[in-house]
């Protein structure tokens, strides 16, 4: 029998933890067969060791279209992937998340007449001033396949017109990935690395451009930092962006002592530090998903948040970009007032399964 070929695509950190599950799955599948590509938008050392992590194999093919702007990006995306989607002629695209890559590859893919499928549609933070934004409405409205994660994200897709049957809530992908490497990672070594202790610290990430872009904005943060700092170490594996921006308007040189400033982790190490943090703080939306699921108490440093069901039933809280609101909420959570866990349904580790399976219906063989 023959294969049918999908091509899935990834391009930066928060894509790889999303098309893992899917990439195991199809591994050998007696029916459908992977073509994996990597647009190659971000950094290397924020790619390649998650390929060996996460058990992704080794891309059939990089786009090597580095970091320029997203407009530049988009066009030499389009421009790199036609002749290889003519080539491979896939009849599913799947994409991830909402990076420039994402909406890049379902547009080629589309105006190639081929179906797209997106993982983790849906979401809507409702700020058309984020990039994301924009990317992810962009990319559901041209999806033959919205996968969602959670509830409101129907509801966000049906209100925009998109019809139901395109709709299939699958659960969260991320949070596959999470669970299968979770032992692995209590394994890691990193908090003796770094003389940490469990619960002794706060872990923080951050680089929405909202946040660090500007001078007056960062150095808000900055001061922030350093009177959290005072409370409990906070440790801060820094994102290349935030790195640029700290060096351009000569901040942190030198950090603070309580801010213990590292490269960004392997996906494991990091797993570990927010499993035993006392409680995490972040831009990122990802780690608002991961540390409802471990049950840690995670401060989300922006104004909007387009994963809800993480303050809703899980450990999130909307701290803003206040600094006296953050530090009450820093306060409240140090004085034992902790939000309650529960895991949003189909965040259990099957939901890569369950996409399958309606690929498996859709595409029933030649
Ligand atoms: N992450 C990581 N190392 C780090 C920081 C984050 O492996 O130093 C992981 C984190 O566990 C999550 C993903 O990166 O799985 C989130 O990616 P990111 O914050 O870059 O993107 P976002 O979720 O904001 O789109």
């Amino acid at each position: 029998m023959n294969h049918i070929p999908i091509l899935g695509v990834v391009g930066a950190r928060p894509n790889f933890m999303k098309m893992a599950p899917i990439a195991r799955l199809l591994q050998n599948h007696r029916r459908f067969k992977l073509t994996l590509v990597h647009t190659g938008q971000h950094y290397a050392s924020m790619s390649d060791p998650f390929f060996r992590e996460l058990g992704l194999p080794t891309p059939d093919y990089h786009l090597k279209i580095g970091s320029t702007s997203a407009a530049e990006q988009i066009g030499l995306v389009i421009t790199r992937l036609v002749p290889i989607l003519r080539k491979v002629k896939p009849r599913l695209v799947l994409v991830v998340g909402d990076v420039t890559s994402t909406l890049a590859s379902a547009l080629a893919a589309h105006k190639l007449g081929i179906a797209v499928g997106h993982v983790e549609s849906g979401l809507r933070s409702f700020d058309e001033t984020m990039p994301e934004e924009i990317n992810r409405r962009l990319t559901d409205s041209i999806s033959d396949f919205c996968f969602t994660h959670s509830p409101e994200a129907d509801v966000h897709l049906r209100r925009e017109g998109i019809q139901g049957k395109r709709i299939h809530r699958v659960g969260n992908l991320m949070i596959d990935t999470l669970l299968r490497l979770q032992p692995i990672a209590r394994r890691s070594r990193i908090q003796e690395q770094l003389k940490l202790k469990r619960n002794g610290y706060a872990l923080l990430t951050l680089h929405r451009p909202s946040n660090v872009d500007h001078e007056e904005d960062l150095r808000k943060f900055a001061s922030l930092l350093e009177k959290i700092g005072q409370l409990i170490p906070v440790v801060f594996p820094i994102h290349p962006r935030t790195v640029q921006s700290a060096q351009r308007f000569g901040i942190w040189d030198p950090p603070p002592v309580a801010l213990r400033l590292i490269e960004p982790l392997g996906y494991l190490d990091f797993l570990k530090l927010q499993e035993d943090a006392r409680f995490v703080m972040t831009d990122s939306g990802g780690v608002q998903e991961e540390s409802t699921v471990l049950g840690v108490p995670c401060l989300t440093l922006r104004d909007n948040t387009e994963r809800p069901a993480t303050i809703r039933r899980g450990t999130n809280r909307l701290a803003g970009t206040n600094q006296k609101n953050i530090i009450a909420h820093v306060h409240r959570l140090l004085s034992g007032d902790l939000p309650r866990r529960r895991v949003p349904p189909l965040w259990d580790g099957r939901s890569a399964q369950r996409l399958l399976d309606v690929i498996e219906k859709s595409f029933p063989g030649d």
